[in-house]
């Protein structure tokens, strides 16, 4: 499929392409893997998944956050969203990025947002899950969990297992309820594991020690090998369903997330919803560009614009494809 990753890294970054999806509507494709750009739709998908077993944690997508106004949008629209989950009594819980919450403007301006949703949740009996981002929040996210945790206990976290750190990290968070997953930013040789062997390597050691001696394990990954894995090990260590889920993003590998389901298994999908879907659309096909063949075969026929949208991202391809290094600084 000659499209590289540089070049939907590249087009997820772009602000004025970013700006006018907000006003498209879910097109190329993206509704494959973005449950709805308002709330009603998205909670109707999360009804969907809890008829099938599967929870859901919930993401309302936000990109470029460095006015307090959009913070403040995006504050207000999760505290709809926590509403919206206690009203219809869906089994479903909050992710959210602390920068879209306003970390690059201001930490205390961010931790006193975070604190109202944390707040409200917490009423609700509702778990928020701090995503991680890349390094540089690593710290000042952990410091907004460690303050916040003083005062509630309905907070979770990622551990991303590229950092060389964070087997330390893990064992400090033990006692709270971490998704595991491999880490999704490009990041320096000096601070993370650059070979996907170690990176694996390092994945399967963590996840194997909280299931050991940690609170609950969400173990978020597609890749069916870590799966299997998980599978023998519990089994091999008498682990208790209870423990432990598994965890997979929205539209992605649906066949085993319902398999998985049935087996008994907790399951739980990310759910991502929102105008602001474009960004996490295309890494979503940087990630693995094989995801087009699935986009193409969900929407081919069904919306021209796809084919435009294709069309002129090929076109915009054959221009940019020198460009290097476009990863940096890459979201989930
Ligand atoms: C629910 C969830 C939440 C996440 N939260 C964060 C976060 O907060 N911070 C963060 O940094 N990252 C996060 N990530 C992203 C994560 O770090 C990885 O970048 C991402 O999941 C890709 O790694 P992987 O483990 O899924 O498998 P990969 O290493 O990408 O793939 C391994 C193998 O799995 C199989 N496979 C993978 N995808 C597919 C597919 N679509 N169809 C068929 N086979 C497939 C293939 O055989 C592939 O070779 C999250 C991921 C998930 C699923």
């Amino acid at each position: 499929m000659g499209l590289t990753k540089d070049f939907f890294i590249f087009l997820s970054q772009n602000k004025a392409l970013n700006s006018g999806a907000k006003r498209w509507g879910l097109k190329l494709g993206a509704q494959s893997v973005v449950a709805g750009t308002n709330i009603p739709d998205m909670i109707e998908s999360v009804k969907e998944l809890n008829r099938h077993g599967i929870s859901a944690t919930i993401d309302n997508l936000g990109e470029f956050v460095f006015e307090k106004e959009e913070a403040i949008i995006a504050r207000e629209q999760i505290l709809k969203v926590i509403e919206a989950i206690h009203e219809n009594k869906v089994d479903a819980h909050i992710s959210l990025k602390p920068t879209q919450l306003g970390l690059d403007i201001d930490y205390g301006f961010c931790q006193e947002n975070l604190r109202e949703i944390v707040a409200k949740a917490y009423e609700h009996n509702i778990l928020i899950n701090f995503d991680m981002e890349d390094y540089g929040h690593l710290q000042p996210s952990f410091d907004l969990i460690d303050e916040l945790s003083r005062e509630y206990d309905n907070i979770g976290t990622v551990i991303q297992a590229y950092f060389y750190q964070s087997e330390d990290i893990i064992k400090k968070y033990k006692d709270y309820r971490l998704r595991i997953v491999k880490g999704a930013y490009k990041e320096p040789e000096n601070l993370a594991y650059q070979d996907k062997k170690d990176i694996d390597r390092n994945y399967i050691k963590l996840i194997e020690y909280h299931l050991l001696h940690g609170k609950f394990t969400s173990i978020a990954t597609h890749d069916h090998q870590v799966i299997n894995h998980v599978k023998s090990f519990v089994k091999k260590n008498n682990i208790s369903k209870d423990k432990f889920e598994f965890q997979m993003l929205y539209g992605f590998r649906k066949d085993l997330q319902l398999q998985l389901a049935k087996e008994g298994y907790n399951f739980c999908t990310y759910v991502p919803f929102g105008t602001d879907w474009y960004g996490y659309f295309m890494r979503r096909l940087a990630e693995r560009p094989q995801n087009l063949n699935l986009v193409l075969k969900q929407t081919f026929n069904k919306k021209t614009n796809t084919l435009i949208g294709i069309g002129a991202g090929a076109f915009l391809l054959g221009r940019l494809s020198k460009k290097k290094n476009a990863k940096k600084g890459a979201k989930l």
